[in-house]
């Protein structure tokens, strides 16, 4: 697997990609503009250009960009609905302009909606982004921790997004604490063989482009989305383990969104790089 950590990019791109590169990152997942606002500022292509350029010196690739939190694709408000697209949009053009492979984005959530009435509404918001894709960028939908009435927290339901659309350029984004948090049981290798190959089945493995790697300490089911660092949460090391043993997951790329500063950035990267040395032998 090629891994990474999501990075903070306000100190610039050269500080992002040095930062990437101590760590011993063979990726990388960035915000490219506040993820808290529906404002978006004009896109830099030069700093774009250098970015790609870094990455490419440092053999920091494939970048992620993971779209805005205010995003909600099935919102029946046409204020939030009509933002959520024009963000969408912006985080693909950012990709085409900085040849950055992934951009992956949460659903949203039906609120009181009825829940076909919604789905079909995010799946027509996700056509119109499509329709301009870039080629060589893909849109990954990320699973959700489940809670109420928020969308894509099974496989069953990522798949039919997948499906009903059915774009080559759309996949999607597996985040292991929301998986848990779901209720899959990724804590074992038994869980994790459960688990990859009912997402191979509903979603088809060919299509799931990306892993978020992240341990919680939310009870398995608990709906919450809260990430902790790798193997100590309640996921526990033995799961990543099974996950870096799949050969099927080889060609995947995964992005570590564990909390705190450098330090734990890089004592997470060596835990999980440390997995993979095991699996080399
Ligand atoms: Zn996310
Ligand atoms: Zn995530």
């Amino acid at each position: 697997m090629r891994i990474g950590v999501h990075v903070r990019v306000g100190d610039g791109y050269r500080a992002a990609v040095e930062y990437a590169r101590r760590l011993g990152c063979t990726a990388i997942q960035i915000f490219a503009g506040n993820p808290r606002s529906y404002r978006s500022s004009p896109i830099d292509s030069e700093g774009l250009d250098a970015f790609a350029r870094l990455r490419a010196e440092a053999g920091v690739d494939p970048c992620v960009i993971h779209t805005s939190y205010l995003i909600n694709l099935a919102s029946e408000d046409p204020k939030i609905a009509g933002g959520s697209l024009r963000l969408l949009k912006y985080d693909l053009e950012v990709a085409a302009i900085g040849g950055i492979r992934y951009v992956n984005t949460h659903l949203g959530s039906y609120g009181k909606r009825d829940r076909g009435e919604g789905f079909d509404a995010a799946c027509a918001l996700l056509e119109a982004a499509l329709a301009g894709i870039s080629p060589g960028v893909y849109l990954v939908l990320e699973n959700s921790a489940g809670a109420g009435s928020l969308c894509g927290g099974t496989l069953e339901e990522l798949g039919r997004f997948v499906k009903a659309i059915d774009h080559p350029q759309l996949g999607v984004c597996l985040d292991t604490a929301h998986a848990w948090a779901a209720g899959y049981d990724i804590g074992s290798q038994s869980g994790v063989d459960a688990f990859v190959e009912e997402a191979a089945e509903r979603i088809g493995l060919d299509r799931v482009h990306v892993f978020h790697f992240n341990d919680t300490e939310v009870p398995l089911g608990g709906n919450r989305d809260r990430h902790w660092h790798i193997g100590r949460g309640l996921i526990g090391i033995e799961g990543f383990r099974a996950l870096a043993a799949r050969p099927d997951l080889r060609e995947k790329t995964a992005i570590l969104e564990t909390p705190g500063e450098e330090e734990d950035d890089a004592r997470n990267m060596a835990a999980i790089r440390a997995l993979f040395d095991d699996s080399a032998l």
